[in-house]
């Protein structure tokens, strides 16, 4: 096994990476902002983060992984009282339709899923603290954060603060890096809005506060790793450094690690550009769940991912191409006993594989690792050359690629289904299994025309079937 490296925002440097307590990891992700649908750039960091825990699952360390909702921010409170509805009542169809769509990525729930309207006292009194420390101040019912106080504010970002004016404010959660000044921790409540009556008066918190105040409530004062997009680093995950380490006078964050962006013609995918696709609309035009999780995993998580439906197509091809393996690995015969350059060609994949994941999860290496073996095999399985004794260390390889990757159980036409997907109105695996049996016993009581009919049937219902050297017959979804 490789040692493991990540790329760490906060260095600019690519460093080996060691736990605060050996085996245990603590990691806290900045999850949805439950204002609408998450759009397929949303779930581009979110697979990252999937296959990171993933990985540093297998690699065996116990892990923490907190993901929190932002079901309370600026958009959300505008969005909620110009639809008169509570904040629950707005963002409730959101974080449901959010589940249903990381279960058909099959991205595994983190050990907490937490809310942010779940958690207002922590907040509350985090910006105790902070006041007790004269980080704050207030002006007309709101909190202020005082940047010029924290010696190390634009650590993260490195932001030039050289022309930021002292006492300037900023009250939106969202600002760019030219616009850095004095941010809100609370803000007061206005007519109409949601608010919470708390110690430190009426009112709501800041976007920033929540992240500082969950983060430390569920993992401690100084976590192993924090992540989320690139757009976070700043002002987000800066103002969360300052709230944090203010507070507490320790580290906060030891590895920070930020997704590039998903971009559509060189711009980056967001609601506010209007050039965005949910995974409903893709699931729509008739893609599948696992090649978007392909899509989304294959390119490392540091480069910038061009999306095009041509991408989306080669990856479906890729996951049809590791499933008939594994098919085929499952279902064929193979001459007897074992071969030794063949057993050491898996070692030598499985070695590959977790040399690219361990290199700052680069997932273009670790699949180039898979590819290269499975062409490989395939080639020595059409020349007779695989042998049966090889089967159970190739089944083992590809069971390890699948426990990050996380594509090869044919169940896109169940997840599709229960998203209300009709698209997959084909016949279920039963039926086929059984058409496919019925067509074999035909065969071999000679019965062509029956066993051509059955094909066909099959194939106009999107069904392929593809007739193996050894007798037995594979099959596939169009
Ligand atoms: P939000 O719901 O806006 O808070 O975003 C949820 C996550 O998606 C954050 O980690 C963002 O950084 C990330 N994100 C937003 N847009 C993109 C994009 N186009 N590509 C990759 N990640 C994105
Ligand atoms: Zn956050």
């Amino acid at each position: 096994m490789h040692e493991i490296q990540v790329h760490n925002t906060l260095s600019g440097k690519v460093e080996p990476f060691a736990p605060l307590k050996p085996g245990v990891v603590h990691m806290y992700t900045c999850g949805p902002t439950v204002y609408d649908y998450a759009h397929i750039g949303n779930y581009r960091t979110f697979v990252f983060q999937d296959i990171l825990r993933r990985f540093l699952k297998l690699r065996g360390f116990q892990l923490t992984h907190v993901m929190n909702l932002t079901d309370v921010d600026d958009r959300i409170i505008a969005n909620a009282a110009a639809a008169g509805v509570g904040l629950r009542d707005y963002t409730e169809k959101y974080v449901q339709a959010f589940f249903a769509d990381c279960k058909t990525l099959s991205i595994e729930s983190p050990e907490h899923w937490i809310r942010a309207t779940d958690n207002i006292d922590s907040m509350v009194r985090l910006i105790q603290t902070l006041q007790n420390k004269t980080y704050t101040y207030n002006s007309e019912g709101s909190i202020y954060y005082r940047i010029a106080k924290f010696k190390d504010y634009g650590k993260l970002s490195k932001i030039d603060l050289s022309g930021i004016q002292a006492g300037a404010r900023v009250d939106n959660d969202r600002y760019e890096k030219e616009s850095a000044r004095d941010f809100a921790l609370w803000k007061a409540p206005k007519p109409g809005e949601h608010f919470w009556e708390t110690p430190i008066g009426p009112g709501r918190p800041g976007w920033h506060i929540e992240c500082s105040a969950m983060a430390m409530k569920f993992l401690g004062e100084t976590i192993d790793i924090h992540t989320g997009g690139i757009d976070l680093a700043f002002p987000h995950h800066e103002n969360e450094i300052a709230q944090s380490e203010a507070a507490t006078g320790k580290p906060f964050v030891r590895y920070w690690l930020h997704a590039e962006h998903l971009l559509v013609e060189g711009e980056k995918m967001s609601k506010s550009l209007g050039n965005f696709f949910t995974l409903r609309d893709l699931f729509a035009k008739g893609y599948k769940p696992s090649a978007l999780r392909f899509a989304l995993a294959s390119v490392p998580y540091r480069r910038q991912l061009n999306f095009t439906f041509d991408g989306l197509q080669q990856a479906t091809s890729s996951v049809e191409r590791l499933r008939n393996f594994a098919v085929r690995l499952k279902n064929e015969r193979f001459p007897a006993g074992k071969q030794a350059p063949m057993a050491e060609r898996i070692a030598k994949g499985a070695s590959d594989f977790d040399a690219g994941l361990s290199d700052d999860l680069n997932t273009a290496q670790a699949l180039a690792a898979v590819y290269d073996f499975v062409r490989e095999a395939n080639i020595a399985m059409d020349k007779g050359e695989f042998r049966q004794g090889e089967v159970k260390a190739a089944q083992e390889f590809l069971a390890t690629f699948d426990k990050v990757f996380a594509v090869l159980e044919d169940n896109d036409a169940e997840k599709l289904k229960a998203l209300g997907y009709s698209a997959s109105e084909g016949p279920d695996d039963a039926e086929i299994e059984k058409l496919v049996a019925e067509r074999q016993a035909a065969r071999k009581r000679k019965d062509f025309a029956e066993s051509d009919r059955i094909r066909n049937e099959l194939l106009k219902r999107g069904i392929l079937l593809e007739d193996t050297k050894d007798g037995s017959v594979r099959w596939k979804r169009k």
